[in-house]
């Protein structure tokens, strides 16, 4: 079973990014491939297509890519929850409140 490692950016170290720049949009470069001597392992080189910085898969350990941005879904749940927040304060109804309770505060107009 594969476990998911983060990345120093937050990213997946299963999906091949940047280490620049983050993004995944990517050359093969073979002259930048590495074989490892003692176990044969291959670290495969890339060309960031969107900044241009060659790099391999040894230079993904030292990652400094910023941040990934939010994905559109992200942003809509965070906006979604934010929403709730403020719908629920208009009415009046915290967070601690049971669903219940809250229902019946809703419907109780
Ligand atoms: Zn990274
Ligand atoms: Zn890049």
């Amino acid at each position: 079973m594969q476990t998911m490692i983060q990345c120093n950016c937050g990213r997946s170290t299963q999906v091949v990014h940047c280490p620049a720049c983050g993004s995944v949009n990517r050359y093969p470069l073979a002259v930048k491939n590495e074989v490892d001597e003692q176990t044969g392992k291959l670290y495969r080189g890339y060309r960031c297509r969107r900044c241009g910085v060659e790099y391999n898969d040894l230079d993904r350990l030292a990652c400094s890519a910023p941040p990934p941005p939010l994905s559109k879904t992200e942003r809509q749940a965070i906006a979604r929850a934010q929403g709730i927040e403020q719908f629920r304060a208009s009415k009046g109804i915290d967070g601690t409140e049971d669903r219940k309770t809250m229902l019946q505060k809703l419907f109780s107009k």
